[in-house]
């Protein structure tokens, strides 16, 4: 694992950003850690942003870097794979919290649906599994 990675989850407390799971809890959620990029790739590669990326919060006038201590949290899988490249409009002027507080936001509303759908699962499963 790269410093830099280790010293994102370390900050982060070893848990999602953005649901707060625990993500050290068991060997299985650990190896699943993901780090989410609050500023995507697409995004940085852009040059007429050069100037709005050297002086955002997120890189709070340090290196403009993708794989960085200032541009990634911790996160499960879930959150990873449901925020994906999302900023939100205005994210120019926004600090890194605020981002954060806007991804954490939008999550929580795609989460509810999802866990839905999982306790139904859950109650079908558990209905299969009676003895007979
Ligand atoms: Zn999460």
């Amino acid at each position: 694992m790269e410093k830099w990675w280790i010293e994102a989850q370390l900050r982060d407390g070893g848990r999602c950003v953005y649901c707060g799971l625990d993500l050290y809890a068991t060997f299985g959620l650990y190896y699943s850690t993901q780090g989410d990029h609050l500023i995507p790739r697409s995004t940085l590669r852009q040059p007429e942003l050069a100037d709005v990326l050297r002086n955002h919060d997120v890189f709070r006038g340090g290196p403009v870097r993708y794989n960085s201590v200032s541009n990634c949290v911790t996160t499960c899988v879930f959150c990873n794979q449901h925020k994906g490249k999302a900023l939100p409009d205005g994210w120019e002027r926004m600090t890194r919290e605020e981002l954060i507080d806007w991804n954490r936001r939008e999550l929580a509303t795609v989460r509810s649906s999802h866990e839905r759908e999982y306790e139904r699962r859950v109650a079908v499963l558990a209905s299969r599994q009676q003895p007979s």
